[in-house]
């Protein structure tokens, strides 16, 4: 299996995890042809599309998706997508696993300004048992026989604070990141709160432009969990199985 990633920030987010002939969809941000490009074409494969919650740099591309394509979210989360009849929603609910092919996934909730939004526990059996983590403010839960973990690491409140200083950010902006979105001290807790002891990689997702540090962040996490540890970035490409081998 391999991850790629079409997006990874507020301009639209979208990862697939692929192989020969199965992928699933994580987040529907990016439009579908560049979805299509990016499977080179071979879109049966597609076992379905995840979408964590209706904002629109996760959700705002649905539309442009076939009506083949299968879509996973939250009751609350289809609600306020308008979706037409052009894609297959599936409602799904927290803590109620289902499966999209071969890939088995356990809805959890998270901490978002989003009217029902999830993260997913997704399991495979090339790339073992996946952690997808993004907008939320912290992990409300632990989570066990961790593979390969996707998890925000959106803002260091250090780099905020400075923002809010010099008055790049605004305070009404800065509330809004600290109860939505994960801090690089939040999501260290959470990954050293996990065993980590079977996990192959870990990737930071969704980093703010203006309030994160790619590199620190990276080496930061790398040293506090001994694992090998990746920024999503736009474009990127990589193995993502249970073992390295
Ligand atoms: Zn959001």
């Amino acid at each position: 299996m391999v991850l790629k990633v079409l997006g990874s920030s507020s301009a639209g987010n979208c990862y697939i995890l692929e192989n020969e002939s199965e992928a699933l969809i994580l987040e529907a941000g990016i439009r579908f042809p560049e979805v299509e490009r990016a499977m080179n074409f071979n879109v049966g494969k597609i076992d379905g599309c995840l979408i964590s919650h209706e904002h629109s740099d996760h959700a705002g591309q649905i539309l442009s998706f076939p009506r083949f394509v299968d879509v996973f979210c939250s009751r609350g989360t289809a609600d306020k997508i308008d979706a037409g009849e052009k894609s297959k929603m599936h409602a799904v609910s927290a803590n109620t696993p289902f499966e999209a092919g071969r890939f088995r996934i356990i809805p959890f909730a998270t901490k978002h300004d989003a009217a029902e939004p999830l993260g997913f526990y997704i399991n495979h059996p090339e790339t073992g048992n996946v952690l997808f983590a993004t907008d939320t403010s912290y992990l409300p839960r632990r989570f066990s026989g961790l593979n390969n973990i996707l998890i925000e690491a959106n803002y260091r409140m250090d780099i905020l604070e400075e923002n809010v200083r010099n008055g790049s950010v605004h305070h009404a902006q800065c509330n809004r990141t600290l109860q939505s979105h994960m801090s690089y001290a939040t999501c260290l807790d959470a990954l050293l709160a996990n065993d980590l002891s079977q996990v192959n990689s870990i990737i930071l997702i969704h980093l703010s432009d203006r309030n994160s540090s790619a590199e620190e962040f990276r080496q930061g996490i790398c040293e506090a969990t001994g694992k090998n540890v990746s920024v999503a970035e736009k474009g990127m490409i990589m193995d993502f199985n249970k073992t390295p081998f």
